[in-house]
């Protein structure tokens, strides 16, 4: 089969390489489309995603695909079916499995971070991870399933209420999904900070009551227009990962405030954070890693076409493309990339 592989750090190949097999418990699928995440730019660059990686790997966790195999003791599938695949593999053995938290697993795998991925034309995933499509539901709906499932666990974190005052940060491809949810939740009003126009659009024409440059009032990066910031906001969401907009996250909350870091920042970045705010201001400042128990609800809000998610989608790649794009990806102005195999491009169903 063709399949992109990490070969080493910045080192991404289309090559061919052995057809997988299904052991007990696993389906092959043959992979419709695969998503481009941040997270596979960080890997090529030689962070971990969600778990460590050690190359050589197919990358790709944001996959749909059709199961054309079975391996042992597999009842919930069968060959023709087709599925969204949640990427993560928790050992369901470790006090955090056990505990009901098992995206904090001490022994997480994941498709396409430890194990090979959806950059490939074929994949071999547990048959667990599987969700059905629901018919009507595109390929492109089954891969972004996964990246609206991260975004819900997020949601969930934030556990926003009717009513509140939202700013959502960045309004790439996780913002203007955060903004749908928020708006699907009843937050309101929701305002985007946001530098680029097109996307401060998309983020008015999605649901956001107003959006800015960052950079309107001040240069420094926080930079909230005042209006907003007399009281500042019940529910901030930050969607960038660096270190000036997580910074403006924390200097946005208001009282009572609950800030939601979902952007994923440096390892070694650094914000700065006076505790007596935390303390005054009752400030509840979130984390969200991957997508624990969110999946099937990620697959049943794109069958019931909720949200608006393949607009999103600013670049459909062939595999030889993602090649040439990975290793420029973040200047490439890209919103949400898919890799879509050719087969799946013509396919009726999809
Ligand atoms: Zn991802
Ligand atoms: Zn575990």
């Amino acid at each position: 089969m063709q399949a992109l592989v990490l070969e080493d750090v910045g080192v991404l190949r289309l090559k061919t390489v052995a057809d997988p097999a299904p052991g007990p418990g696993e389906v092959l699928l043959r992979v419709a489309a695969c998503g481009i995440c941040g997270t596979d730019v960080h890997i090529f660059q030689g962070s971990p995603g969600s778990a460590p990686v050690a190359p050589p790997v197919v990358l790709g966790h944001e996959l749909a695909g059709e199961v054309i195999e079975v391996g042992a003791g597999v009842q919930e599938l069968r060959v023709g079916d087709r599925v969204a695949v949640d990427p993560n593999i928790y050992c369901g053995r470790c006090r955090f499995c056990r505990d009901g938290r098992p995206q904090m697993c001490e022994h997480l795998q994941a498709v396409g971070v430890t194990r090979n991925g959806g950059m490939a034309e074929l994949c071999v995933v547990p048959a667990a991870s599987c969700h059905r499509l629901p018919e009507g539901a595109s390929w492109l709906d089954g891969a972004l399933a996964e990246p609206l499932a991260c975004c819900l666990h997020g949601i969930e974190r934030l556990a926003p209420r009717a009513g509140q005052r939202a700013l959502v940060i960045g309004a790439g491809f996780i913002g203007l999904v955060m903004v749908q949810l928020l708006r699907m939740y009843g937050a309101g009003p929701i305002v985007v900070s946001e530098p680029d126009p097109k996307k401060r659009e998309m983020a008015l024409s999605l649901g956001a009551d107003s959006a800015f440059h960052p950079y309107a009032v001040s240069r420094d990066g926080a930079g909230v227009p005042a209006a907003h910031m007399d009281e500042g906001f019940d529910l901030v969401v930050e969607c960038v990962g660096r270190q000036e907009t997580m910074q403006a996250a924390v200097d946005a909350a208001g009282r009572g405030a609950r800030v939601l870091m979902f952007g994923v920042a440096h390892p070694a970045a650094e914000i700065r954070l006076h505790p007596y705010e935390v303390f005054a201001k009752e400030l509840t400042i979130l984390g969200s890693f991957i997508n624990p128990h969110t999946h099937r609800a990620a697959v049943a809000l794109v069958a019931q076409q909720r949200l608006r998610l393949q607009a999103l989608v600013s670049h459909r790649f062939t595999p030889t493309q993602v090649a040439e794009a990975l290793p420029q990806y973040s200047q490439l102005g890209i919103r949400k990339g898919v890799l879509v195999w050719p087969w799946a491009a013509e396919d009726k169903r999809g």
